[in-house]
């Protein structure tokens, strides 16, 4: 089968490139391969009944299939340039959040209409962070909610099915270069376009860099985020994600000086584990219907950390940590804030009698025997800086989950077009190391297809 445009992966980069490609030019023949399942059937098996912990799906339906990580997240689309990748260092800030824009708006007209845009501009909470040695990071939040996420990816599904053919539960094996043209290959079929678009996110981290290997297209080591969830009842931060839904709070910690940030906040919302490449973390997530909604609001705090040389494996080192907390606790560990400043693993008993009841079936355990002691010291540092905002989140009773990693792609070497040294070869969205959210990964697809429409 000959395409002009072959995508793969269809997650928000994938589903956003499609749909530009459907705007601007309708009459390519274009392609979308996806490892995962069609949006209707993706489903995690943990029903906290018969099955309560992760069982490594051949194909995770967290992390993969149409709608990508993104399908079942809590649906933040952050429009900013200060946190969520990189993107603008390509394009330029004023594009990159034009695209931001320009995305929230198709949200909005495919079933997002009426959710809240919250955000930080003019909030008192910039001033009370800095008198507490605190830094409240600017963006405009779109909170979507995981349902409302769900129906906006539907309808975009409906929309893009008759503009695109879909290849689902289709893993891209290789990529080959040939005269003008690539060949993809999928099992014992193969495949050609003029243009190739890789958006294969996270889950995509592995095959990625065999792709860039194979075609011979520089990567840099980019950092891996490490760190926990807390998860505590809503009353602790409603003054604050009221107004402002997600706040990013960044803290230097005395000790080392190193930053500690707070990310993916959900108000109201479900600790949930994510399996990347067969490594259990944990995430979060919340939906936008009140009835859906429970008593706790979770967020990461998350250190950064960046090797260079001579070891230069940064994600290898976050996998190790993830890889221990799984051997201790067969997934993820939860361990009580008291129980972890006394120096003692929480117990059931412990958790059961602790005045939050944890959303996330986890293993109560130690933190302390999973996490370097320089990250866990600077994570113990925020929460009492935090406390001083918002009064509550030392309590003993508040639960941090263990570890949450978040995994950075290598850097690929892309010009101001996201386009590789081979002509016609673009790599975007997560998979690319240059973006890291949902707006950042959109907004890369938009882009990648105004180049290619532009030249046609
Ligand atoms: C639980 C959870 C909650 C989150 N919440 C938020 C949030 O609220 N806000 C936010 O900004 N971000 C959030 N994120 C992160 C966000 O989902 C990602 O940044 C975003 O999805 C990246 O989009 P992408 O298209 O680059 O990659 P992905 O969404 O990862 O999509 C890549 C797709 O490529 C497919 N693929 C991989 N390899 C291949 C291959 N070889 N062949 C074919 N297909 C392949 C995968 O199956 C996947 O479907 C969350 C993530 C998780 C897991």
């Amino acid at each position: 089968m000959n395409y002009d445009v072959i995508i793969i992966g269809a997650g928000p980069g994938g589903i956003f490139s499609a749909y530009e490609l459907s705007k601007l030019c309708p009459d390519m023949k274009v392609a979308v391969f996806e490892a995962g399942h069609a949006l209707s059937k993706r489903k995690c098996p943990i029903d906290g009944k018969k099955i309560k912990t992760c069982i490594s799906c051949k194909s995770c339906s967290i992390m993969s299939g149409f709608g990508g990580a993104g399908a079942f997240s809590d649906g933040k689309y952050n429009i900013t340039n200060d946190f969520g990748g990189t993107l603008y260092e390509y394009i330029g800030k004023k594009q990159a959040l034009e695209l931001m824009r320009y995305v929230d708006e198709i949200n909005m007209k495919y079933g997002g209409e009426g959710t809240k845009l919250y955000s930080t501009a003019g909030s008192k909470f910039k001033k009370i962070c800095i008198q507490n040695d605190l830094h409240l990071l600017d963006a405009s939040v779109r909170h979507l909610g995981t349902d409302i996420n769900y129906v906006v990816l539907e309808n975009l599904y409906e929309y893009l099915k008759d503009k695109a053919d879909f290849y689902f539960d289709t893993p891209v094996e290789k990529i080959e270069i040939g005269e003008g043209e690539y060949k993809i290959i999928c099992g014992d079929k193969s495949y050609t376009c003029k243009k190739c678009i890789i958006s294969v996110g996270r889950s995509g981290s592995k095959w990625m860099e065999t792709v860039c290997r194979e075609l011979d297209i520089p990567t840099k080591s980019n950092r891996v985020d490490i760190g926990v969830r807390v998860e505590l009842p809503a009353e602790v931060f409603t003054h604050l994600t009221d107004e402002l839904y997600e706040s990013k709070i960044v803290y230097r910690t005395e000790k080392y000086g190193d930053k500690v940030r707070t990310f993916c906040m959900n108000p109201k919302g479900a600790v949930v584990n994510e399996n990347t490449n067969g490594i259990i973390t944990v995430n979060g997530h919340s939906y936008e219907d009140p009835a859906k909604q429970t008593e706790n609001t979770n967020f990461a705090l998350l250190v950064a950390k960046h090797f260079s040389e001579p070891f230069k494996d940064s994600n290898g080192y976050g996998e190790s940590i993830a890889r221990l907390s799984n051997m201790l606790g067969g997934g993820v560990l939860v361990q009580r804030f008291g129980d972890l400043i006394r120096g003692k693993r929480s117990t059931q008993n412990r958790i059961d009698e602790s005045f939050v009841t944890p959303t996330l079936n986890a293993t109560p355990g130690d933190l302390s025997l999973v996490l370097p002691k320089r990250i866990l010291d600077g994570i113990i540092e925020m929460i009492y800086a935090l406390d001083k905002v918002a009064p509550g989140t030392a309590n003993e009773d508040t639960l941090l989950y263990g570890v949450e990693v978040k995994f950075y792609n290598m850097e690929v070497e892309v010009n101001e077009n996201l386009q590789t040294k081979h002509d016609g070869l673009y790599i975007i969205g997560d998979g690319s190391g240059i973006t890291h959210s949902l707006s950042h990964a959109s907004a890369s697809g938009v882009h990648v297809v105004r180049n290619i429409a532009e030249n046609m």
